[in-house]
């Protein structure tokens, strides 16, 4: 396995590098990214229900051969679910075309005011179950978790959050630091538009690393778990060869000084989904 496994905050270990799968059509595309990722040493999968590509992630992961055990899948509840109180049920297909019988952790895709605290009570019914070995949320801010927190013992393992060079969330980060609650980066390369970051391409050239592998050492030496996405062989290879340098003090400042509050994605606070 290449990265380490973090504690998360039931006990639950969990890998903080892995494979996102976000726009990895559900026939080939994923099933390939699935295996290539494993044959490279990822060990945790990130997918979700509005992916539309559990089922292919499934397929990979029984051909795969590996033990159950041995690989960590999360996947998302999505918000027309979430709005209708089905919980249980979206969850119970998700798994179904997952094909598995647990998942190892499961995500409140987005915050839906007024909605998310009575979902977070029926994923705190799938753990007690065991059937989710970790729940979690995503694209929480602070004031949702504040809010989350005031009605629930149970709190979030991870939260996953946009989160590149242009945005760090130095709050949102303490804030789920002192919770214990992980972060998690989605979009950590900005979709690809880090290699076009002239300071990141600079300092690449020192480590003798390219952007995308000096922004991924970023997310793991600021303790943050990171889920790059390709369904390209070779750049899964390549996001993974991130585990034989380390950047200094003075690069890790400087690739949080990037910072532009800057959003690829939608606004936590504003989204019309
Ligand atoms: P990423 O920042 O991971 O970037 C993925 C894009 O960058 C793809 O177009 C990929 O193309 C390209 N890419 C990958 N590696 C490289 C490289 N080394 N050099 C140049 N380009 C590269 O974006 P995502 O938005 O996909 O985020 C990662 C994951 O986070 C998602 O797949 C998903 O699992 C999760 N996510 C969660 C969200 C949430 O709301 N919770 C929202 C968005 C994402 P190619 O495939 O051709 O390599």
């Amino acid at each position: 396995m290449i990265g380490n496994l973090v504690e998360l905050n039931n006990g639950v270990k969990m890998p903080n590098f892995g494979l996102g799968v976000w726009n990895s059509s559900n026939g080939k595309e994923v099933q390939n990214a699935v295996k290539w990722a494993l044959d490279a040493g990822y060990r945790c999968i990130d997918t979700a229900a509005i992916y539309k590509n559990e089922e292919g992630v499934g397929i990979a992961i029984a051909n795969s051969g590996f033990e159950r055990e041995d690989i960590f899948i999360t996947t998302k509840l999505w918000n027309s679910d979430q709005r209708s109180g089905n919980i249980r049920s979206a969850f119970d297909r998700s798994l179904k075309k997952l094909n598995l019988d647990y998942v190892d952790l499961y995500l409140i895709h987005w915050a839906v005011n007024g909605k998310f605290n009575f979902a977070w009570e029926e994923l705190t019914k799938l753990l007690r179950e065991g059937q989710a070995k970790a729940i979690g949320v995503s694209n929480f801010m602070v004031h949702h978790l504040e809010e989350l927190l005031s009605k629930t013992d149970v709190v979030p393992a991870v939260n996953q959050v946009e989160y590149h060079p242009y945005l760090v969330q130095p709050a949102l980060k303490s804030f789920c630091k002192s919770k214990n609650i992980k972060l998690q980066a989605w979009s950590p390369l900005m979709q690809g538009g880090i290699m076009k970051v002239q300071e990141l391409m600079e300092m690449g050239k020192k480590y003798g690393k390219n952007a995308a592998q000096i922004v991924l050492r970023w997310n793991l030496q600021s303790n943050v778990l990171t889920i790059p996405k390709s369904a390209n062989h070779d750049r899964i290879k390549s996001n993974a060869d991130i585990f034989d340098f380390e950047l200094s003090d003075a690069d890790m400042q400087a690739i949080d000084n990037l910072d532009r509050s800057q959003r690829i994605g939608p606004d936590p606070d504003n989204f019309d989904f």
